[in-house]
């Protein structure tokens, strides 16, 4: 039953509400454990599609599925108070700080930027649907506010947030929200965005931070994608990701050609001596800051609601993407009044717009097959515009989708586009139907290597079982192993292609036998370009075990899984000992992904790889505990709190090693909060109230002798 309803409401439903409804329904029928484990897979998916989001800025999933996910979770820990944990995505601002996996972890790009505090914290906005919570939302506030207010509706832009600092008129710096409490410093390359002025005119204040949105306009979108494709490189999935990836490049000029362009619509309250929000802007703009017009001043919840039924038809003829509306308490001392939760303001609320739609013609369709064997329906469409960019394809996702559309070659398709991820087929539309038309077979043997395809009790997908003959797959492992968050070597499609064509390779591990005779045999090929990727699997043996974990490409097994699962085990002959009881009791996993673990190691084939691997020199087990290194931390207890350069479990043996003694809690006796990227928030409450110093992993590591990993302070503290 439960199942049901959450498949029902990720499908077709788009109410709060409603859900919540159906949540206080599933709950009675829903006993703890079984609510327990859907929280904890809730948290793990939402935890790796915000990384996809926010790091990668390749999502994988639509925003209104992410959306509805994090409405579940929200409504079942509301549900369970006993299960909600301070670090839950119900609880966080998803990051974009994009901290090496390891110890030993390359820097990735973006990762170089410096990291500096916010002065005020960068927080989310609660989202919805729905008209009727914004009716609830506009209800709380009359209830909790005394005297008149107004509000301030806007349209919600879909870029990337960034905080611009001037100083003296002039634009000192600019940050990304990052964890919400430290940012990357991007400020050198937000002065070659055109519409952000450098220096200010007229009575701006001598210090403020204004707050905004970087966009990739449609037109520099589609150029920009045009351009990758025709040098073979991935397009970006949208604007927002474009924009977002854009702003993290290493080269300033670079992000001058991506055409990007700057709107702002939040001054801190703190920061300027104004009455309400919509004078602050005003003055903002007067200044000479790109300030959106498009702004009105409601009275109540009729006005909010023409505003936002004017620009769900409006927003189609603008020249960048809005995925709604926000609306916020127009007076500042309102906002004061209603102040923050730990994850988004109590005076804004954002109205989502629902996801767009097309009707086009559906022109064939290909069947795909993935590195995990899944065949996938792909339909080819004629070209239509769809959320600003034209759409060519479309996911039909399985052989049931495809039967309960009823779908057919020929057929005019309903085609949306949630996220502005890869856009989905929702539905046929019936009166356009040609008459003979006739619903497609799907294959029965492998496109690729004619393999007859299974497809097991439970899936909705049919598999090729070939897995150690079909070249697609064997291909879709080995760049899944080489990628960048895996282990990080120089071996892009192209590459692998051209390795697999040549017989070089045939399973992850071939790659450590390849040598630079072979490589300068192959077209292209250079003493420069095989020497770079003969030092980067050199460079992979020191990869860090829990990267390796994820690299092996064990289905359901995300980085945040194999990071957990890693730490929990400390070794993958512990992991391979293991039961699917033992594989259960890490946090996050649940019974398939338990269950996937324990079949891939009882493979043999899976097995040799592994042994293969451990012999060309892989990290398969958890570094070992540093001995002691000197007694510098000594006395000190010291409690540890989100991401570092290192793992987390490598900084509190660090520590041990030094004299200090590691606490879970932050109470009277701690000495301070060692804080990384993503600190606890409510640990980071705890240290204000009781006055205990927060230190940056900068100051921390200058707290330690030079030559056991010390080093001179940099300018990044936190408080
Ligand atoms: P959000 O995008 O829903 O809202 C907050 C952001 O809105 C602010 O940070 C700001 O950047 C932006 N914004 C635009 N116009 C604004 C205006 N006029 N005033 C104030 N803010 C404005 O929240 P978020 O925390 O940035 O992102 C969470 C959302 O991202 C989720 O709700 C989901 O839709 C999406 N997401 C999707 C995936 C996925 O896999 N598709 C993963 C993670 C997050």
């Amino acid at each position: 039953m439960y199942f049901l309803v959450a498949y029902k409401y990720n499908n077709y439903f788009t109410e709060k509400a409603y859900i919540c409804k159906l949540y206080m329904y599933a709950r009675a029928r829903m006993d703890r454990i079984e609510a327990q484990k859907r929280i904890l897979e809730l948290k793990a998916v939402l935890k790796e599609n915000s990384r996809k989001y926010y790091v990668d800025n390749a999502p994988t999933m639509s925003d209104q599925e992410y959306d509805f996910l994090m409405h579940e979770l929200e409504a079942l820990e509301e549900a369970y108070p006993e299960f909600l944990t301070p670090d839950s995505p119900t609880q966080t601002v998803g990051s974009d700080i994009d901290a090496p996996a390891g110890e030993n972890a390359e820097p990735l790009v973006g990762s170089d930027f410096v990291k500096r505090p916010h002065r005020y914290p960068m927080l989310s906005l609660g989202n919805t649907y729905s008209i009727s919570e914004i009716e609830e939302f506009a209800a709380r506030a009359d209830k909790a506010l005394d005297g008149p207010f107004s509000y301030s509706c806007e349209l919600k832009f879909d870029g990337t947030a960034i905080c611009l600092t001037y100083t003296g008129g002039t634009l000192t710096r600019a940050l990304t929200r990052g964890d919400g409490i430290q940012g990357d410093d991007v400020t050198e390359n937000v002065k070659h965005i055109s519409n952000i002025p450098l220096k200010l005119k007229g009575d701006y204040p001598p210090e403020f931070e204004i707050r905004g949105e970087i966009l990739m306009p449609y037109s520099s979108f589609e150029a920009l994608n045009a351009e990758r494709e025709d040098i073979g490189e991935a397009p970006f999935a949208n604007p927002r990701n474009a924009a977002s990836g854009s702003l993290k490049l290493g080269n300033p000029e670079e992000v001058g050609r991506r055409g990007l362009w700057c709107t702002l619509y939040h001054i801190p309250a703190q920061s300027v001596p104004f009455e309400t929000h919509d004078e602050a802007l005003s003055k903002a703009a007067s200044w000479g800051l790109p300030v959106s017009e498009d702004r009105k001043i409601c009275k109540d919840i009729n006005d909010i609601r023409r505003y936002i039924e004017h620009w769900d038809k409006a927003r189609k003829s603008l020249p960048y993407a809005t995925d709604g509306i926000v609306i916020k308490i127009n007076e500042l001392a309102a906002q004061r009044a209603l102040g923050y939760t730990a994850k988004s303001p109590r005076w804004a609320v954002a109205y989502k717009f629902k996801a767009e739609q097309a009707c086009t013609e559906l022109l064939s369709i290909d069947y795909q097959v993935g590195r995990t064997g899944a065949v996938t329906p792909v339909a080819n469409l004629e070209p239509v515009q769809l959320g600003g960019t034209t759409v060519k394809r479309a996911t039909l996702v399985n052989a049931d989708q495809i039967a309960s559309l009823d779908i057919r070659v020929g057929d005019f398709v309903y085609v949306e586009k949630g996220g502005e991820i890869i856009p989905k087929i929702t539905g046929v539309n019936l009166d356009k139907r040609p008459p003979l038309a006739v619903p497609p077979s799907f294959p029965k043997l492998c496109p690729d290597c004619g393999t007859p395809l299974v497809r097991q009790e439970g899936e909705a997908k049919w598999f090729c079982p070939n897995t150690t003959g079909c070249p697609t797959q064997i291909k879709g492992r080995i760049l899944h192993f080489t990628g960048r968050r895996a282990m990080n070597i120089l071996a892009g499609d192209a590459t692998v292609d051209q390795f697999f064509e040549a017989g070089l390779v045939r399973r992850p591990s071939d790659l450590y036998h390849i040598n630079k005779y072979q490589l300068l045999s192959l077209e292209g090929w250079q003493e420069r370009s095989a020497q770079r990727f003969l030092d980067s699997l050199a460079q992979s043996l020191s990869v860090p075990f829990e990267r390796v974990l994820f690299a092996i490409g064990i289905r359901f097994v995300g980085e945040s899984t194999a990071r957990d699962v890693a730490r929990h085990f400390g070794s993958i002959d512990a992991i391979c000992a293991a039961s699917e009881g033992q594989l259960l009791e890490v946090a996050e996993v649940g019974d398939v992904i338990a269950g996937s673990i324990y079949d891939y190691m009882h493979q043999d084939d899976n097995l040799q790889e592994i042994e293969r691997l451990r012999e060309a020199g892989l990290q398969f087990s958890a570094a070992a505990p540093s001995e002691a290194l000197s007694g510098a931390l000594e006395g000190k207890t010291i409690v540890v709190s989100g991401n570092f350069s290192i793992s987390r479990d490598a900084m509190k043996e660090l520590i041990a090693a030094h004299g200090g003694k590691c606490a879970s809690g932050v109470s009277g006796n701690t000495s301070f909060l060692l804080a990384g990227t993503k600190p606890g928030p409510e640990k980071l409450q705890k240290c204000l109230k009781l006055g205990i110093p927060v230190v940056s992993e900068q100051e921390f590591r200058s707290m330690l002798p030079a030559a056991a990993g010390g080093q001179e302070a940099q300018e990044l503290t936190l408080f």
